[in-house]
């Protein structure tokens, strides 16, 4: 150490403290980055690397950005996945005795960004921290932007990854066990792109955790938080709360409620569901639109946008909470005017939750306070709208809408209308807040005539017409001469700079005049600033009140959302049963009626109940519209439970405690397994995960694998899922096995449909409509001559195809019992014949053969024979 100089021994020191970040050290109008960080940043941030002297031999690696444009190489470090820590010059260097001191004010990570430019406004930016213990885990889950705050406890690894999926933080902390655990911790970071590391082991002790919760809430036990069941959970939150005070070193009261909430509240969605479903983004490009989200947002705030994501991600299974927010939408859309008067006066409110944390955090500036202002101007007129409504949930809604008057004529007395963005430079404050402001403004407005006089007295006494008083930063006031007048310039003019053209003077007066101008200049700005802080303080101390009225905006401007959406779409408001009943009438695909064009997209039925219609399966060609189906049922059951209205004619839905879904392949190429066993996978998930009160979506399952294979595992799974003792679950299973249909026959509550197609000569044309009925064949050669598939190619599969009779597995099943395993050992086909042949042998006579072959007459006394008679004779 000792070898290195001062600064740099000071730089190492504070580096120790902070290894696992990039530590940005602020020297000067810059910030260095040295040794490994500086070639981590020279290459993160494309900058140049260069070198400083350290007092070593060698030169220490360096690189920096200058400090005023430091936001936009900060986001890009952490939303690499990066954690920066920020090390500021604590005190004056003009003042500052030896080394300017210095300290780290703020550590930033993917979860901890501050910066809202850098973050969608529409989405919340969430930190997780999970605690594993043996036979659960604790997730909190925080956004240090709006102050949310959340704690529950799972007990599976899958509930687990449910609420990851369902968050999706753009970090996870965790406690060292949690490596131990089973999850996949390089999925979570590769594919979602999650910065997952675990802190000291301190953090989650159990006294640390509670304290720094108790001391946060001010409360003398937790039970008052709600948190008593939540153990495990507990310590989640208090470590996630120390972590978030030692990164953002303030003291975080716009945390100030944390929400308890179980997961057997909401339907559960599994991630591949959610992917599939496209619920908030489409499965390949990642984008909103074509999503379920870009049908049902019109909402009008960043917080109503957030609302909505969030309640997207977990709908309801609660009949009551369900029906409360139909009943809003009904009432809203009863009322068009008000609703949509509504919706203007939503439009311009600026984001209040990002607002208080910012104030919270003392970053907010004059231009955030004019705009909170102005958003909270709405704020009466929207709760005189709201009167116009009765619905429990609307009543309840208005009644937590606070019109804030106080805090808004606050910021209109004290804040200009139309202020700098700096808090530094004055003009902020209004006139006639503060007498001592309006003291000072005068002393600089009187100052500027008494310069004006000066100078028009200069000119007169020394006859320069163009004599100028001017101001910069380095000289302040001086008096300008052009050179042509130089020679008139008295003897009491002192000269302080020459230019080219003219030369600069002051004189005594003109320095006295400076001193009171300029003193009252800086008073002012200190002052304007002081005033701006102590405003700022006063909205802050507001912050509950200010938070529960956002998440009522936020709340309305969903609620108007939905309706408007509902109104716009077509959509009709949902029945709900406990009955486990689906019945929708001309049921549509949010998503894709709205992607194709005017009313091309034809409407189908779904029906589905507990006794009789458990099981559809569905058949038909390729590109019929099996999957959109599929996914229209599941997604207006869903919409149905989120408490939207629905695209449909009419539609009663049965409450489903989750959805499963199993289609398609292509999003798991990259997680490196082979499609076949993901889809095996996600099967096992899901029959082991579902239950009776479950809806299925299956498309396909056993593709990819041989026929004889795929088909059986469909063939095991439909009986599976049929029978109510083992599972019975409402399913829509797809398929390319029409030998399937054979079921129908032979287990009761599993029906057939099939996409109608119409053939035309050679060709087919697609009706969509789902009718009763299996399909007879699978058109798959008309599909390829639809997709372009070379005519002789196509000609040449017609040949192979007739000649491939044996392609046509439907006599085998035909001749299979259901529910009956096999006990024979299994031979090995070796062509489709003899496996056609192993299928069609009924199980029993070939047991019973082999059973004789293997009998040992020599041994048997008569009256053991009698005996295997009649064991063999009840087998027949
Ligand atoms: P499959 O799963 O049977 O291969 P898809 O469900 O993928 O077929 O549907 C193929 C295309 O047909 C969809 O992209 C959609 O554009 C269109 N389509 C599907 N269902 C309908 C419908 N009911 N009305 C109009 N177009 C539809």
């Amino acid at each position: 150490m000792a070898e290195y100089t001062p600064m740099m021994q000071k730089y190492l020191e504070t580096k120790e403290e902070y290894k696992d970040c990039i530590l940005f050290y602020r020297l000067g109008d810059f910030y260095e980055m040295f040794f490994e960080d500086a070639l981590t940043a020279s290459r993160e941030l494309e900058i140049t690397l260069t070198g400083k002297n350290c007092g070593t031999k060698e030169r220490a690696p360096m690189c920096g950005v200058p400090f005023h444009s430091v936001e936009g190489y900060l986001n890009k470090l952490v939303s690499k996945g990066y954690k920066v820590a920020i090390c500021e010059q604590v005190e004056d260097p003009k003042t500052a005795k030896g080394l300017v001191k210095r300290e780290v004010v703020r550590i930033v990570t993917p979860g901890t960004n501050l910066d809202t430019n850098a973050l969608d406004e529409t989405k919340n930016n969430y930190i997780m921290c999970i605690v594993y213990t043996e036979n659960k885990y604790g997730i909190s889950t925080a956004d240090v932007t709006t102050g949310d705050y959340y704690v529950t406890e799972v007990d599976t690894e899958r509930k687990l990854l449910d609420e990851i999926s369902k968050f999706t933080p753009s970090e996870i902390i965790c406690n060292e066990s949690f490596y131990m655990s089973s999850v996949d911790l390089e999925d979570l970071r590769h594919r979602l792109g999650i910065t997952v590391y675990s802190l000291e082991s301190w953090y989650f002790g159990d006294d640390t955790a509670i304290d720094t919760l108790k001391s946060h809430f001010k409360v003398a036990s937790l039970s008052g938080l709600g948190l008593k069941e939540y153990d495990c959970g507990v310590i989640a939150a208090g470590a996630l709360l120390k972590y978030l005070y030692e990164t953002q070193k303030t003291f975080l009261e716009h945390m100030s409620r944390i929400q308890a909430y179980s997961t057997s509240k909401f339907m559960i969605i599994d991630s591949s569901t959610r992917r599939n479903l496209e619920l908030v983004e489409t499965m390949r490009e990642k984008q909103k639109r074509g999503s379920l989200l870009w049908v049902l947002d019109k909402t009008k705030t960043a917080m109503g946008a957030r609302m909505l994501r969030t309640m997207l991600e977990q709908p309801l299974i609660e009949k009551s909470e369900i029906e409360a927010r139909l009943d809003a939408l009904e009432e809203l859309n009863k009322n068009m005017i008000t609703r949509e008067e509504l919706r203007e006066y939503l439009n311009p409110i600026y984001d209040l939750e990002r607002l208080i944390g910012k104030v919270v955090y003392q970053t907010a500036n004059p231009r955030d306070l004019t705009a909170f202002k102005n958003s909270l101007k709405m704020l009466p007129p929207v709760k005189v709208l709201m009167k116009d409504f009765s619905c429990s949930l609307l009543s309840k809604l208005s009644e937590q809408l606070d019109t804030l008057k106080d805090l808004c004529s606050l910021i209109e007395q004290s804040i200009d209308d139309d202020p700098p963005i700096s808090v530094r430079d004055g003009g902020m404050i209004k006139n006639g807040y503060d007498d001592e402001i309006d003291r000072l403004r005068n002393a600089k407005t009187e100052g500027k005539s008494w310069l004006a006089k000066l100078e028009e007295d200069e000119r007169e006494k020394t006859g320069i017409k163009n004599l100028k008083i001017k101001y910069n930063k380095v000289f302040g006031y001086y008096l300008e001469v052009t050179n042509s007048y130089k020679d008139m310039v008295p003897d009491y003019y002192t000269r302080k700079q020459t230019l080219t053209n003219a030369e600069r003077y002051i004189t005594p007066e003109l320095k006295e005049l400076e001193d009171v101008i300029l003193g009252a200049e800086d008073k002012l700005t200190a002052l304007e600033y002081d005033i701006f802080c102590q405003v700022r303080r006063k909205i802050a101390d507001e912050v509950l009140r200010i938070q529960q009225t956002a998440k009522a905006v936020a709340a309305i401007d969903v609620l108007a959302s939905m309706a408007f959406a509902a109104d716009q779409n077509g959509y009709c408001r949902p029945k709900i049963n406990e009955k486990g009943i689906i019945d929708i009438k001309n049921g549509r695909h949010p998503v894709v009626e709205r992607m194709i064009s005017n009313d091309m997209f034809i409407a189908n039925d779904t029906y589905l109940d507990n006794k009789n219609q458990r099981i559809s399966i569905i058949t038909g060609p390729n590109m019929a519209g099996k999957s959109t189906y599929m996914r229209q049922s599941a997604l207006i059951v869903l919409m149905a439970q989120l408490g939207s209205f629905v695209p449909a004619d009419s539609a009663d839905i049965g409450i489903v405690d989750r959805i499963f879904t199993r289609v398609g392949a292509s999003d798991d190429l990259a997680s490196g397994q082979s499609t076949f066993m993901v889809e095996m996978t996600e099967v096992a998930n899901i029959l082991r995960n579902a239950t009776s009160s479950s809806l299925l979506i299956l498309d396909e399952i056993g593709r990819g694998t041989s026929t004889i294979d795929g088909l059986s595992i469909a063939w095991a799974v439909v009986e599976h899922i049929s029978n109510p003792k083992l599972l019975g679950a409402k399913t829509l299973f797809a398929t390319h096995y029409h030998e399937l249909t054979e079921l129908e026959g032979k287990l009761s509550n599993v029906n057939n449909y099939c996409i109608a197609v119409k053939e035309k000569g050679d060709d087919i044309v697609f009706l969509r409509k789902i009718v009763p009925g299996g399909a007879d064949r699978s058109y798959g050669i008309q599909v390829a001559k639809l997709a372009g598939v070379p005519e002789m190619v196509i000609a040449r599969s017609k040949e192979i195809c007739e000649e491939l009779e044996l392609a046509d597995l439907s006599n085998i099943t035909r001749n299979l019992e259901v529910g009956q395993s096999s006990k024979k050992k299994a031979k090995k086909p070796d062509d489709l014949e003899m496996a056609q042949i192993s299928l069609f042998d009924t199980v029993k006579d070939d047991d019973i053969i082999e059973e004789v072959r293997e009998l040992n007459l020599g041994n048997l006394t008569p009256i053991d024979a009698l005996n295997k008679l009649y064991e063999l004779q009840n087998k027949i």
